[in-house]
Formats: C-alpha cells, sequence, structure tokens
C-alpha cells in the first residue's frame, strides 16, 4: 500500500515511520506535481492549519488536493489535519479545505497549556494514549459523520466516508490502533 503524506510543514515524518512499521510505502507531498502520484491514501499531518493551508495556496495545491478527498481518496488528517478538512471553524474567521461536515474549534484547551496525554477508546479499541498538542476537538458533527473517540464530553476523533480525523497525535505514541484502523478504511 502507497500513503502520500503532506509534508510541507509539521509532523509528517512520525506519520511515516508508522505506516512503514505497518508494512506501507510513504512518500512525501511537496509540490503540485507530487499530488499525481499514484497512492492509496492521503495524511494531512498536524502542525499549524493556517501556515499549512497559506503554503497549499501559494504552491496552487489547493484544488487538486481537495479534489482527491471529494473523490474518495482515503484521507487521515490529524490535529491542524482535522482543521484542514473541517466545513467551519467556530471560533476562526474562515475554514480551510471544508470537506468534512464537523465544526471543530482551533486551540481548544488554549493555546500554550492545552498540551496533555489521556488514554481513551478509539471505535472499537480500549484504552489507548491520545496525545494532544494544542489542539482542536469537534463541537459538530453531520448525520453522515460517525465519533469514533470522546474525552470529557469532547468530540477528538471521527469519520466520514473516506476521511478520518483525529485532534490527537497517534503518529506520536507506539500504539497503531488509528493507523491500522486507517489502513483498514483503504482496504474496505
Ligand atoms: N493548533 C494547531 C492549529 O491550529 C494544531 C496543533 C497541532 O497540529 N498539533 O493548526
Amino acid at each position: 500500500m502507497v500513503i502520500g503524506v503532506l509534508a510541507l510543514q509539521g509532523a509528517f515524518v512520525e506519520h511515516q515511520k508508522v505506516l512503514e512499521k505497518l508494512g506501507c510505502e510513504t512518500f512525501t507531498i511537496r509540490n503540485k506535481d507530487d499530488l499525481n502520484r499514484a497512492m492509496d491514501g492521503l495524511v494531512l499531518p498536524g502542525g499549524e492549519s493556517t501556515t499549512m493551508y497559506g503554503l497549499l495556496k501559494e504552491l496552487h495545491m489547493e484544488d487538486e488536493i481537495k479534489n482527491l478527498i471529494n473523490g474518495g481518496l482515503p484521507t487521515f488528517g490529524t490535529c491542524a489535519g482535522l482543521l484542514l478538512l473541517a466545513n467551519e471553524i467556530q471560533n476562526y474567521d474562515s475554514a480551510f479545505l471544508q470537506t468534512m461536515d464537523i465544526t471543530a474549534i482551533k486551540n481548544a484547551y488554549g493555546k500554550q497549556l492545552g498540551s496533555f496525554v489521556t488514554r481513551a477508546d478509539f471505535g472499537g479499541k480500549k484504552d489507548i494514549p491520545f496525545v494532544f498538542i494544542r489542539a482542536p476537538y469537534i463541537e459538530r458533527v453531520g448525520k453522515n459523520v460517525e465519533v469514533l473517540s470522546v474525552v470529557d464530553g469532547k468530540i477528538v476523533a471521527a469519520r466520514q466516508g473516506n476521511q478520518l480525523v483525529t485532534a490527537f497525535h497517534p503518529e506520536l505514541t507506539d500504539d497503531f490502533s488509528v493507523h491500522s484502523y486507517f489502513l483498514g478504511m483503504i482496504n474496505q
């Protein structure tokens, strides 16, 4: 299986390492041409969503990446990647790619002190580690969105068809449940 990992900014290497441990081939996506390579899945990593989106626009990658996602390419967004996909960001004056019917809150746990580690359930998997770094959470989900994780009453993982998002960073732990789930989506 070949997975393209958006590598304009942020924590992309960590995703590549996990995916390669799970037997995938990965490549980095740094420009528009890289989007033409054959891939079975796409990862939008954590980082800073405003910066990442600014780079997507500057490099004329926005329409192409949006078309790939809307065309059904399995896509996994973590943290800033979640914000890139959200239809709406409640505490921000604009949204980014807007491919997923969720409303997110940016820096929902506070900008500086909002980083923490906890354990919770993901889908059917019990008690896996969740690392939050200046994370968003999901305030609202559309009717086609399945909620996969809730922490303190807040939605922190969800799926809509080919799109999977987590507010936390599974690539920073040695539990590969979330990445395995994503590969399962590709195989479906
Ligand atoms: N706070 C970042 C943003 O608004 C997301 C943080 C992260 O990806 N770890 O994009």
